[in-house]
């Protein structure tokens, strides 16, 4: 699944991969939208897990290592209307996947966001929560430069990482 995003995550590594960056984005613009796509399988990203109402999704372009989102499966752009059995479900799933992150990386805090609105910083109407998890040392593996983040592993390691314990957290 996350093979064909080595070149997407060497950009954070050198920027002369910025061409296919480039690319990847401009795929990504001729969908509608972006995460209905993913849902829909009609635009390749990495799925730690599809739920009745929500999905996991790995950010591949990660400010920390583990980072994830959590979309529900709807397309939805708001909080404050949404059903309460939805918001309930959804609100379980960003517990999930913090449990997720903890489990695999252990991480010493979490930053959990959800951005509204082009004024809220969304660029992304689909609603959807960013789950940063931060380390006491982050330096060590998170350049602070705007253009170069370096996480210690390729996706496709977090990936693995991650797989392992999704049985953990969601339990048949
Ligand atoms: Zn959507």
């Amino acid at each position: 699944m996350g093979k064909g995003f080595k070149g997407v995550y060497d950009h954070f590594l050198w920027s002369s991969k910025r061409k296919q960056y480039v690319k990847n984005v401009k795929k990504a613009k001729k969908h509608k939208c972006i995460l209905c796509a993913i849902r829909n399988g009609k635009l390749k990203s990495i799925v730690i897990y599809k739920g009745d109402d929500y999905f996991v999704l790995m950010n591949i372009y990660p400010y920390n290592l583990g980072h994830l989102m959590v979309v529900p499966n709807k397309h939805v752009t708001g909080f404050i209307n949404l059903d309460r059995r939805i918001v309930r479900n959804l609100m379980t799933g960003v517990q999930k996947a913090m449990k997720l992150i903890k489990l695999t990386y252990n991480p010493d805090g979490f930053n959990v966001g959800l951005n509204i609105g082009e004024y809220g910083g969304a660029s992304i109407d689909h609603l959807h929560w960013q789950i940063v998890p931060r380390y006491k040392r982050e330096a060590g593996f998170m350049e602070s430069t705007a253009d170069t983040r370096v996480v210690p592993e390729t996706l496709d390691e977090i990936q693995k990482d991650l797989l392992k314990n999704v049985s953990k957290v969601w339990k048949k």
